[in-house]
């Protein structure tokens, strides 16, 4: 029996040992905007449509978790409920507070809304009132930081000292406004438009705070934690059959920190289209190398693999102004869903 024991745990210390990467620990986070009929569909879906979401969530299995309790578990490597996803919000708009709100009630599901503050302190009728937010505070929301003003944080003509310094203001105002208002804030960060830089990244990390892209994916312990990916989930994203493979899927175990500047200005010609130079966690099998493919562009790209866990991919022409997302996915070895990775780059046109 002992003798039993003691094989069984050498078993259990190897197969430990044998997986070295974490991906099923993750989390997938989704992320809408207006919950409305009457907004603009690009950023919407409709309130039928958000609650037959929050039904596929219930009927499936996925545990809709805590935010900031299935990030704490990632960072300490505790054990996440499987199928854990979040929702969050952008823009703190007020169909969230009426349409929103009571769906995520009847599963008693918590979310997280990201808020810029300047259209709450002055009364639009379309955002939210602080009272409001006090209240979804009080029945299950996080509350989070979208800047004062929602500006484009890294369209600008230089990124100077005065720049980052703005920037940081920007941020900070947010962050004491929600404070004043709602009381204990985490320092989360939902970059406007998903838009960042490096330097701008570097900056928060180094003021501790997490902040939040728009490029999809999950998160696990190896993700960037100053540009975490969120499944955009409304308008040409709202439709659940495509949904569906989003939430199965796994964060692709790769070096985040390692990602390219995601601006592109014009006057770096060279620089566009950008090469994606991944470094997964470890070597793939050919079955799997084989089967990368990622979408850009309405086009699908095959990568180029330098080894077993080095490959590369670009665009086949120049991404134009504006933003554009690499979004690659891969098999799991003997699973029936997908790896996903994602990069959103930003061609700036001054
Ligand atoms: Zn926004």
């Amino acid at each position: 029996m002992t003798q039993l024991m003691q094989a069984l745990s050498y078993c259990m210390a190897f197969m430990l040992l044998a997986q070295p990467v974490q991906a099923d620990q993750h989390v997938n986070v989704l992320l809408y905007h207006h919950v409305s009929a009457n907004t603009p569909r690009s950023t919407s879906l409709s309130p039928q449509e958000f609650a037959s979401h929050m039904a596929y969530l219930h009927d499936h299995g996925y545990q809709v978790v805590d935010l900031g309790q299935a990030i704490s578990s990632i960072q300490a490597g505790d054990e996440l409920p499987t199928k854990s996803v979040a929702i969050t919000f952008d823009d703190a708009w007020r169909n969230i507070y009426t349409n929103a709100l009571p769906i995520m009630e009847q599963y008693d599901y918590p979310f997280t809304v990201f808020v810029n503050t300047d259209p709450i302190d002055q009364n639009n009728r379309i955002a939210m009132t602080w009272d409001m937010l006090r209240d979804m505070k009080q029945r299950g929301g996080t509350l989070a930081n979208h800047t004062k003003d929602h500006d484009y944080l890294v369209r600008k003509p230089t990124y100077n000292q005065q720049w980052l310094q703005d920037t940081l203001a920007n941020i900070a105002f947010a962050q004491q406004r929600l404070e004043q208002e709602t009381g204990p804030t985490n320092k989360w960060l939902a970059y406007p438009y998903g838009e960042y830089n490096l330097a701008l990244k570097q900056a928060l990390k180094e003021r501790g705070y997490l902040a939040f892209g728009q490029q999809s994916g999950g998160i696990a312990a190896f993700s960037d934690w100053q540009a975490l990916p969120r499944f955009p989930a409304a308008g040409p994203y709202s439709n659940l059959k495509t949904l569906k493979l989003k939430l199965a899927s796994q964060p692709m175990p790769v070096d985040y920190h390692g990602f390219p500047e995601p601006v592109i200005r014009l006057d770096e010609a060279n620089a566009n289209p950008p090469t994606l130079s991944i470094s997964m966690l470890r070597q793939e099998r050919k079955g799997v190398r084989d089967q990368v493919r990622c979408f850009i562009l309405g086009a699908v790209e095959t990568p180029i693999w330098q080894d077993k866990q080095h490959w590369q991919v670009s665009a086949s022409a120049a991404l134009p102004a504006g933003r554009s997302r690499y979004n690659c996915t891969s098999p799991i070895w003997g699973q029936s869903n997908y790896y996903w990775l994602s990069q959103q780059w930003l061609v700036y046109q001054e």
